[in-house]
């Protein structure tokens, strides 16, 4: 029996059979319709098809892996929320990665959930290890919301990454109340400053993620975004996810925190000066990018819920990004693939 199935829960591996019998038949009822010599192709079903020939050809250039769901935090709006409590032993992650090395990854994002609570950070400190030393990637990054982040955590592991991205949504402390992004009382602005002087410190380029929602969307975040200086600051409408952030099975209810297209567009206007910016609406948000869950499965965005595929440690990288529905045309369109490697950045440090 492989090790995912013998670790999640009934209920998962229900929704895992359904999910990839609903696909298999799809395709396979696609198949048939022209085999039996129509001419058209149902519109529904025509791209979806075009892009499963094309996907057999993807490569995982770039892979985000949600090695946990588990957060300290409580965003209103989380879009991978605390379902399970699940995070793979070490060395299976490691054999993970190493299969996503070979298939010709060159960048590892880990997040989560919270990557640094698992562990106090170790096990994340053995995989950026791992993915710098053993396996040499270009690139390694993190996406914390900073809280958990020890400075001996640097001195151990910093030489390996080569990005550190830090959620923030908002200079106003009582607006990170309002939108959950915090731990009790204390300053998620002051850890953020923290965090951003070790970043220069041990030689680590820092990066700012920022979610656009009804809470902060008035906001002018200027100067302070001046101030800290982020190669990037990634700037995210907020978007819905079935089952995740809306819907009955869901652990958040976001509706609240959904702006219009316009409301984003004129945040972005706002803050048209700050030339490290990287905006990301929804359309370019949602299938861009390639998901790994907690179980090393791919997450299939596409219906607007994430549909897991199987996962890469039972059938391989080629056989489970064949349902991830990476859009990799969007993934360069939204500027995807950029200098990512600490490297080969002109950074001040
Ligand atoms: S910090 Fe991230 S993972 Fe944690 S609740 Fe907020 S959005 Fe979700």
């Amino acid at each position: 029996m492989s090790l995912s199935s013998l670790t999640a829960t009934p209920k998962v591996i229900l929704q895992l059979c359904i999910s990839t019998i609903h696909r298999f038949l799809s395709v396979l009822l696609t198949s048939l319709h022209w085999v039996r010599g129509s001419c058209k192709r149902p519109a529904s079903v025509a791209p979806r098809l075009e892009q499963h020939e094309d996907q057999t050809a993807t490569t995982p250039t770039s892979v985000n892996y949600h090695f946990t769901r588990k957060c300290n935090y409580k965003c209103g709006f989380c879009f991978h929320t605390a379902k399970t409590s699940f995070v793979l032993p070490v060395e299976e992650a490691k054999r993970g990665l190493r299969l996503l090395k070979e298939a010709g990854m060159e960048k590892i994002n880990f997040s989560g959930g919270e990557p640094f609570l698992h562990d106090k950070g170790e096990f994340l400190g053995q995989l950026v290890q791992y993915c710098k030393m053993d396996l040499q990637l270009p690139s390694v990054s993190i996406v914390s919301n900073g809280s958990m982040i020890k400075e001996k955590w640097f001195q151990k592991y910093g030489d390996c990454l080569d990005i550190l991205a830090v959620s923030c949504d908002s200079f106003d402390e009582e607006t990170n109340q309002l939108i959950g992004r915090a731990q009790g009382r204390k300053s998620h602005i002051e850890n953020l400053y923290k965090i951003c002087s070790w970043c220069q410190q041990y030689r680590v380029a820092f990066k700012i993620n920022s979610v656009i929602n009804t809470f902060n969307v008035d906001e002018d975040m200027t100067e302070q975004i001046s101030q800290l200086n982020p190669v990037r600051w990634k700037v995210f409408q907020c978007l819905l996810i079935d089952g995740e952030n809306a819907g009955e099975d869901a652990l958040r209810e976001a509706g609240k925190f959904v702006i219009s297209d316009d409301q984003f567009q004129e945040f972005l206007e706002r803050h048209g000066g700050v030339s490290c910016l990287v905006p990301e609406s929804n359309e370019k948000m949602r299938n861009s990018y390639l998901i790994l869950d907690e179980y090393m499965r791919f997450l299939d965005c596409r219906d607007g819920r994430k549909d897991p595929s199987r996962s890469i440690l039972d059938v391989g990288v080629k056989d489970a990004i064949f349902f991830s529905g990476f859009d990799e045309k969007m993934f360069l369109k939204r500027g995807g693939k950029y200098n990512w490697s600490k490297a080969d950045m002109k950074l001040d440090w």
